[in-house]
């Protein structure tokens, strides 16, 4: 990686010619926030974006949560209007897929076998579901959670008084499984973990919303893993732990893997990510990325993936000021959400297994926060239905500032107090 002093002036040099086209491959969250970006940054030159989705640049998020639930209209998904494009002097290609970069004569190859030139390239092509590897995995009636396609797959079968087994007690799994059990389908999770979410909670939340779950109606099976689907034709059933359960959906959540084949394949590096320095820049001084594909380092020092709304638009921002000569080391503070029933998780940091977690509020009360402590201060808050204590802690956790964890557990204190 570029040292970033040296890197900057790299950018200064490759920013001279604000007229260079850009070219973006991948039409999902950080590159509708690239293209915005760099437009208000003051680039004047060309932009083609190219998206291999038969849609314009939409928003995930409310795919597994209140789309499929069926109360978001369609047309909200859209991240910009259909006018946008053309007012931004920005050239979409949908269900067009980039198959190669030459970077040596800088251009993109299409699936078609045209080639388009690029003064300045951005990767964002985020990161594709990780399939699942059992027998019966293909077979019809296993679904993905990933697109609108998808979520439209889903629900012509998402209907009351359906067996829907949830493959993967993450994030997507849950969400899926609390919109499932709201429209009254039978839904049993499958988590191969001994707890829910251990990747991303801490256990006082895992706990938490295992008996959210389980008050909804969810049947939970913890260190279980599935190890075969089948049916004559289509799903009828799912053997997991040593036992067979009758489903007629499996919705599968076991996470992504992020898309580098191209950057790969154009001899950039990659670990589990598109390498990219702290202004998103790839070891290429014309090839930029931002969003899930990526791995950076993190403002703890650390080689980080991060597949969140946040970083897809914060890491867009700063490649796109990077793009045009005005390079800011990236450093936000990582922040993401869950809503799973009438739940609204938010969290802000990473957490580390090492920290000392602080409880504020009461579970019963389903509104209380855990919060991360790492040499006295906040590295990480928790926040179920506790918007205050999630913003006030992403704050801190910016700052750096110590606090009492007395004080902090304290809710007769109030959470902007806590740090005074
Ligand atoms: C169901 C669901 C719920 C989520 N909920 C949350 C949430 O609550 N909070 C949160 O912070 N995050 C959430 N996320 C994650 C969030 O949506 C992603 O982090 C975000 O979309 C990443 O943006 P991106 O631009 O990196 O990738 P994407 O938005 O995935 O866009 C990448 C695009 O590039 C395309 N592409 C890939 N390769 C090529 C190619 N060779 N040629 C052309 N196009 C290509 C892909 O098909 C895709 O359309 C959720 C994701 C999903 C799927």
């Amino acid at each position: 990686m570029l040292a970033p002093r040296r890197n900057a002036q790299r950018q200064m040099d490759m920013a001279a010619d604000n007229q260079d086209n850009i070219v973006i491959i991948g039409a999902g969250q950080a590159a509708i926030q690239a293209v915005q970006s760099l437009r208000a940054e003051g680039f004047e030159g060309p932009i083609t974006l190219i998206g291999d989705e038969a849609y314009a640049p939409y928003q995930r998020p409310p795919l597994s949560k209140a789309y499929l639930l069926g109360q978001f209209e369609r047309a909200r998904l859209f991240l910009k209007g259909d006018d946008y494009y053309a007012q931004a002097g920005c050239e979409l290609l949908v269900n067009t897929s980039a198959r190669a970069i030459h970077r040596d004569v800088r251009e993109v190859e299409l699936e078609d076998g045209r080639r388009i030139p690029y003064g300045k390239l951005l990767l964002a092509t985020g990161a594709r579901v990780r399939r699942l590897k059992c027998p019966g995995a293909e077979l019809p009636g296993v679904h993905y959670l990933k697109t609108i396609a998808d979520v439209d797959g889903l629900q012509a079968v998402f209907t009351e008084g359906k067996r829907i087994a949830v493959v993967g007690g993450g994030y997507i799994g849950l969400e899926v499984a609390a919109v499932a059990a709201k429209r009254g389908l039978k839904v049993t999770v499958f988590e191969a973990m001994d707890r829910l979410m251990a990747r991303a909670v801490s256990p006082q939340l895992s706990a938490f919303y295992a008996a959210e779950h389980e008050k909804a109606g969810v049947d939970l099976r913890l260190k279980t893993g599935v190890e075969e689907i089948g049916g004559h034709g289509k799903v009828e059933w799912v053997r997991a732990g040593g036992q067979t359960y009758d489903a007629d959906i499996v919705l599968v959540g076991i996470g992504v893997v992020p898309c580098e084949e191209l950057a790969r394949e154009a001899g950039l590096a990659c670990e589990d990510g598109i390498v990219v320095d702290q202004n998103a820049m790839t070891g290429d001084p014309a090839i930029w990325s931002a969003g899930d594909c990526t791995r950076h380092v993190g403002r703890e020092g650390h080689a980080i993936r991060l597949e969140c709304v946040q970083n897809a638009i914060d890491q867009a921002k700063h490649a796109a000021l990077a793009m045009v000569g005005k390079p800011k080391t990236y450093a936000e503070v990582p922040w993401f959400w869950s809503d799973q029933y009438d739940l609204k998780l938010q969290i802000a940091g990473l957490a580390r297994p090492t920290d000392t977690l602080v409880q504020r509020g009461d579970p019963a009360s389903r509104k209380f926060s855990v919060f991360h402590l790492r040499d006295g201060k906040i590295a990480a808050v928790e926040a179920v239905n506790a918007a205050p204590d999630y913003l006030i802690g992403k704050k801190l956790i910016a700052e750096g500032t110590a606090v009492d964890p007395a004080r902090l557990a304290d809710t007769a204190i109030k959470i902007k107090e806590v740090m005074g």
